[in-house]
């Protein structure tokens, strides 16, 4: 798992981009794709697709408890993934001011977040830890929550964004190390498939000082279970 974060770290933009062998529309960023091919349906279109899917379900969309179905699952999609419209970058560059006369380890921890998996749409839940060594300052805590929400809000998976979310500090905070720890239950796995309920998966990623260094990753994960 560790390995496969990894290759992805290389990528410089952030963003996640999964396969240089792939198709040219599978090589686009999701926001390049939808710019470029115009992808985007309408409205319309989207609440369409809803009601064919409650069909699907075996259900009548026109009863009364469905009718404002579509519109509102369209409505709940905009917010589900509005970390498409939002990058990382904005967010962060705007730290530099902030800065402060501190330069030791920084932990933030049980950062609650929702995101959805990229192959079933089905939410995991969970909870990000961000540590990090300072180089020019630190960041607005709520800031950390932040980016943790703008890759949660897009479709993904928990090793994808736990790279992207060491990929966005190390680039735009460029702090002597990063370590992101993800713990989240995937409804996909709860709900269908093999229905196993609160098992967590975790996701690790370590970068700088904490890289291959057995005494920070030790100090990293010490500092998480404290005071618990
Ligand atoms: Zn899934």
């Amino acid at each position: 798992m560790e390995e496969l974060v990894k290759t992805q770290l290389e990528y410089s933009d952030g963003e996640g981009e999964m396969s240089r062998s792939a198709s040219f529309s599978n090589r686009l960023s999701p926001q390049a794709f939808a710019e470029k091919a115009q992808t985007r349906p309408s409205r319309e279109e989207a609440e369409a697709a809803v009601r064919t899917l409650l069909r699907w379900a075996g259900d009548n969309p026109d009863r009364e408890g469905l009718q404002d179905t579509p519109k509102r699952v369209v409505k709940a999609y905009e917010e589900y993934f509005q970390g498409y419209r939002q990058n990382g970058e904005e967010l962060l560059g705007r730290v530099f001011s902030e800065v402060e006369n501190y330069s030791d380890i920084v932990l933030v921890r049980d950062i609650n977040f929702c995101s959805h998996c990229e192959h079933h749409v089905a939410p995991f839940l969970g909870k990000a830890h961000i540590a990090y060594y300072p180089t020019y300052g630190v960041v607005g805590l709520s800031k950390l929550a932040r980016l943790v929400d703008v890759f949660a809000h897009r479709l993904q998976t928990q090793e994808t964004m736990t790279a992207q979310i060491a990929q966005a500090l190390v680039t735009h905070l460029k702090p002597r190390g990063v370590a992101v720890m993800l713990e989240a239950e995937h409804m996909c796995m709860s709900m269908r498939g093999i229905r196993k309920h609160g098992s967590l998966t975790v996701t690790v990623q370590f970068s700088g000082l904490f890289e291959d260094n057995a005494e920070q990753q030790a100090r990293f994960y010490t500092l998480l279970r404290g005071a618990r």
